[in-house]
Parts: structure tokens; C-alpha cells; sequence
């Protein structure tokens, strides 16, 4: 069932969503070649804790970590651990904060060092696709209609690979609410959007085949080609007029392009 919130309960939503962006941002300042996954998860995880905030992952379903950091050909759910980040990796970094009875979840990948054009064309397209989904949250929209902006943009006009396995998904309360929100299917189909629905919306894009792999961890998501894969993620809550935004990547990009040890790819 649908949960809709009231004008008092998204402003509570919103600052838990904000305060995942400034984890994010934690992150983004000190991500370079030489660092483990670890590193980058307790940095998170200390902030949200020095935050009021508690992290949502954080034994969802047996999840170990704070954080979930999918490197390269992992999708998502990845565990941070002992991996020594390297020149020319990509680190998607999906942060869950929850406070005051309401959870935030955004996700980013970021470039590490140099990495070649097709791997920066891959990060660019897929937040792209986010914006391009986001711009269709609109009441009396569809939820096929926020799928079908992401899936033909990714594949059919750049010719990537839209994961169908795992899927964006209501968020307030419960970290996992209704309405499901799949990366790809039909215009005009699905549940019908209306003001109070909040969505986490996550374009999970492959550089080659949609197809997947479930690591034996029972978590970790790689693709079946082993090429990259790139996830980024908002909150977007539905109003009578244009899209509420409630996650932000503004200090996240300030800190990533500040830092000398990533690659901005977005221009
Ligand atoms: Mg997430
Ligand atoms: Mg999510």
C-alpha cells in the first residue's frame, strides 16, 4: 500500500534526505587511489552517527555494512571492505540515513583518478537518465512513464543495459515502501502518480549487458559481462506542480570537483 505523506511528515523526510548528500559529500572530499572501501564506509558511517542519524542499511536484512560501495563491474549492494581503490575505478556509493522516523537514500558514482571516455560517457548518461526519469514525477503521470524516460535513453538512445533485477521503490517510514519503480518498462502503465508519494528513483545502468550476476555474499550485484555499471539516486517527492527534489548532489559535486583525485564527468 501506498504510503502518502503530509506536508509536515516531507520536511522531516527532507532533512534526513539532505543529511545522506552531506555523507556523500564526506566522502566525495576524500576519495582518492590507495583508500580501502572500509575507509570510505566509517568516514559515513561516523558522520551520520555524529549526526543524530542512524544508518539505514546497516543490518537491512543482514546487510553487514553502513554503506553500500559497488566498485566497477558490481552494481550495487557491494560491501566495503579490504579493497584498495585504483586509478581509473568507479565507486557508486549508496547512502541510507534514518532520522526522526524517516529515511533518506541517494547513491552517486564517482570517478577515481583518470578513467577513459567510455566510462565517463557511462557515468554522464546514467545521471542523465536519473533527471530525465525525475522530470516525469509529475501527478497523473505513471510510474511506466519515469521507467520508460530511463530505459530509452539508456538503451535505446545510447545503447546501454538497464538492469531489471533490482528497482527504485516508495521511501518514507520504511526504507522499502510502494510503489515499486522500475528502470524501464511502458508509458502509461503501472500506478498512477499523485501529490505525497515519495519516490527513490535509481537508474542502475550497465555499459554492456543488462544481465546480472548475484555474488555467493547473497548481496553483491555484478554484471554477467563484467563491464562497468553505473547507479546514481534521488528522492523526489510528488506535488501538484514540478517535482520536489528532496535529496540534493549539490555538496556532493562541490567536494567532487574540488578533489584533484576524481574525474568529473557530468559536462
Ligand atoms: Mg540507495
Ligand atoms: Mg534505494
Amino acid at each position: 500500500m501506498i504510503q502518502y505523506k503530509t506536508k509536515e511528515e516531507i520536511e522531516i523526510m527532507r532533512h534526513s534526505c539532505l543529511l545522506v548528500g552531506s555523507a556523500h559529500a564526506v566522502a566525495a572530499a576524500q576519495l582518492k587511489p590507495g583508500i580501502t572501501t572500509q575507509q570510505v564506509n566509517d568516514w559515513v558511517e561516523t558522520f551520520i552517527l555524529d549526526n543524530g542519524g542512524i544508518p539505514s542499511f546497516k543490518n537491512y536484512g543482514g546487510f553487514p555494512a553502513a554503506t553500500c560501495i559497488s566498485v566497477n563491474e558490481a552494481v550495487v549492494h557491494g560491501f566495503p571492505g579490504p579493497y584498495v581503490l585504483q586509478e581509473g575505478d568507479i565507486i557508486s556509493l549508496d547512502i541510507g540515513v534514518y532520522k526522526n522516523g524517516f529515511h533518506g537514500d541517494s547513491a552517486y558514482t564517482y570517478a577515481i583518478g583518470n578513467v577513459s571516455d567510455e566510462v565517463k560517457r557511462l557515468l554522464k548518461v546514467t545521471k542523465q537518465s536519473l533527471y530525465a526519469g525525475i522530470d516525469k514525477a509529475r501527478q497523473g503521470n505513471r510510474i511506466g512513464d519515469i521507467a520508460y524516460a530511463i530505459q530509452d535513453f539508456t538503451e535505446r538512445q545510447h545503447g546501454y543495459g538497464v538492469v531489471r533485477e533490482l528497482v527504485g521503490h516508495g521511501l518514507g517510514r520504511q526504507m522499502h515502501e510502494d510503489p515499486q519503480v522500475p528502470n524501464y518498462g511502458k508509458r502509461g502503465t503501472r500506478e498512477k502518480l499523485k501529490a505525497g508519494m515519495v519516490l527513490a528513483i535509481e537508474p542502475m545502468i550497465n555499459m554492456g549487458t543488462k544481465n546480472v550476476e548475484f555474488l555467493k555474499d547473497g548481496w553483491t550485484v555484478l554484471t554477467k559481462d563484467r563491464k562497468p555499471s553505473a547507479h546514481f539516486e534521488h528522492d523526489v517527492c510528488i506535488t501538484s506542480g514540478d517535482p520536489d527534489l528532496l535529496s540534493s548532489y549539490a555538496e556532493l559535486e562541490k567536494a567532487e570537483k574540488a578533489n584533484i583525485n576524481l574525474s568529473w564527468c557530468h559536462d
